[in-house]
């Protein structure tokens, strides 16, 4: 089948009170990974990119890929343009034929997010691309910040319900604790303020920084109405240590169809356990 858009996906995601992994990729084996991954769980796949692999590939390769990826599939595969400030940049990714993006204006005022926003939803809602977006701030890996400026970064629920009623955003990235990057320790959500915002907001919620959540708070997060995670960080190091050690135990091999056999079979198997935390498996 053709790419599909990711809204119908997640919305009966939340209804049905699971999550879609959603899975930044920087090469072609990367995401055929994911793809063979997604299959071999009948389970509904997102494939991301960041703006630093569309300006590394460009925004008409990685469509081009997705869409074979997609049309050679049987079950049903969104493309999306992870965290995006950049306008332009935006709608090169709709032109090529991405079916959803991410305008990330969470580092501005509220007022001005809301406008960046908006009119990133008139603009994709016009050719039928669904668009996310985010309310506070996901913290960084390094970030080291004590609880009142922590609290300060996080999303407000009543600002939720307004942003998401100002903006008519098709799915909200709300800041509720998580971090991109690996964890120190274990990651320090705030469950109540999911359940609050849920409450007041009946778009799919999303869940950044996937990678090294353990299970139970995953599990607690999407029942709480996380209907997306985004694992990005997990993955490539996954992919590369792989690659790592075949060049550990043979330093001459110079083939990358031998090299790279490995990172995907590890890869897979990585998206393969964060489609079972998710619940997405047999969903397809
Ligand atoms: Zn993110």
């Amino acid at each position: 089948m053709a790419l599909v858009s990711s809204t119908p996906l997640l919305s009966t995601a939340r209804a049905e009170g699971y999550c879609i992994g959603a899975f930044n990729v920087h090469t072609l084996e990367m995401l055929q990974a994911v793809v063979e991954a997604a299959e071999e769980t009948r389970s509904p796949l997102i494939i991301q990119s960041t703006v630093g692999t569309v300006k590394h590939l460009g925004a008409d390769y990685i469509a081009a890929a997705a869409t074979v990826a997609a049309n050679r599939s049987s079950v049903p595969i969104a493309l999306h343009l992870d965290h995006c400030s950049d306008f332009n940049i935006i709608m090169q990714c709709i032109r090529a034929g991405y079916t959803s993006v991410m305008i990330d204006a969470s580092h501005d005022p509220f007022d001005k997010n809301v406008a960046e926003t908006r009119k990133v939803v008139e603009a994709a809602s016009a050719v039928g691309v669904n668009v996310e977006a985010e309310l506070g701030r996901v913290g960084g890996v390094e970030d080291d910040i004590v609880v009142d400026e922590r609290d300060a970064l996080l999303a407000d629920p009543e600002e939720c319900a307004r942003f998401v009623e100002l903006t008519g955003v098709h799915t909200l990235a709300p800041a509720i604790g998580t971090a991109h990057g690996i964890y120190k320790g274990d990651p320090n959500i705030d469950f109540d303020r999911i359940g609050r915002i849920a409450s007041r907001v009946s778009v799919p919620l999303v869940l950044h920084g996937g990678s090294g959540i353990p299970e139970d708070q995953v599990r607690r997060a999407v029942s709480l109405g996380m209907s997306k995670m985004n694992v990005a960080t997990e993955l490539r190091i996954v992919f590369s240590d792989a690659i790592k050690q075949v060049f550990a135990n043979n330093p001459d091999e110079n083939d990358p169809r031998k090299y790279m056999v490995p990172a995907k079979q590890a890869l897979k198997a990585a998206a393969i356990e964060k489609m079972r935390l998710c619940g997405s498996i047999g969903k397809a």
